[in-house]
């Protein structure tokens, strides 16, 4: 069992409550898609929880924007503020982190090629984002492909989606795979609860898994950090 988490951008308290969720499954193999940071007040527990994991990860856009390898026009208004706060307040150490995770990561399991990449791993410096309905191209970099970026949940294949927001699926050995755990810190499906997705190897099953956690405590410390309001206001809302 591989749990994949996504998104996370900066939300501790829904961090915590994901990790609670995946140890309770009793699940040791974890997966991060990038994003760690941005949007939410702690930039710095998050990235030392994901370090202390000693995890697969690989970077995101608004990594890449702390690092100074994304030029802030890339993103929107408030999340450059976001990007701009959290150059303010990292450690150094936690940046030489960030600065070492991959783009993308390919491993093969039980004899499949799969690819783990924040966004399209075809053009992975370009940040396409990839949506439920996507049904092109980037079937030919793997037989599973994880990505985060959209920060909805999904399960998708050659022929067009099959699951959204939640639940179980069975796949098919001979069909390829386009996955999207959801965000854990500021997912956009319109749910506010926290999402990441579990994939059993054995017995080639996806779930898409959603948590509660303490929205008004992760709300308040953006508010009160000095970040955007609207930046915690969106976690109530799911989008
Ligand atoms: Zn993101």
């Amino acid at each position: 069992m591989i749990a994949i988490i996504s998104d996370i951008h900066s939300n501790l308290e829904a961090l915590e409550a994901v990790l609670k969720d995946i140890k309770n499954r009793n699940i040791k193999n974890i997966v991060c898609l990038g994003d760690i940071i941005g949007y939410g007040a702690n930039p710095n527990e998050c990235i030392e929880i994901i370090k202390k994991l000693n995890c697969l990860s690989v970077v995101g856009n608004h990594d890449y924007g702390v690092l100074g390898k994304e030029s802030l026009d890339f993103f929107n208004e408030l999340g450059a503020i976001a990007i701009l706060w959290t150059k303010k307040v990292i450690k150094p150490e936690n940046l030489k982190f960030l600065d070492s995770l991959p783009l993308i990561i390919e491993e093969k399991i039980k004899g499949k090629k799969v690819i783990f990449s924040h966004a399209n791993p075809k053009y992975p410096e370009i940040w396409e984002y990839l949506y439920p309905d996507y049904t092109n191209e980037v079937f030919d970099c793997g037989d599973l492909i994880f990505v985060g970026h959209s920060h909805i949940p999904f399960v998708n294949s050659e022929e067009g989606n099959l699951l959204l927001h939640e639940g179980k699926i069975s796949l098919e050995d001979d069909k390829k795979y386009l996955i999207n755990p959801g965000s854990v810190g500021q997912p956009r499906d319109g749910i506010n609860k926290a999402s990441y997705c579990i994939f059993d190897e054995k017995s080639f099953k996806i779930e898409i898994i959603r948590v509660e956690y303490d929205i008004k405590k992760a709300y308040e410390k953006i508010v009160s950090s000095g970040l955007p309001e609207w930046l915690g206001e969106r976690l109530f809302l799911g989008r």
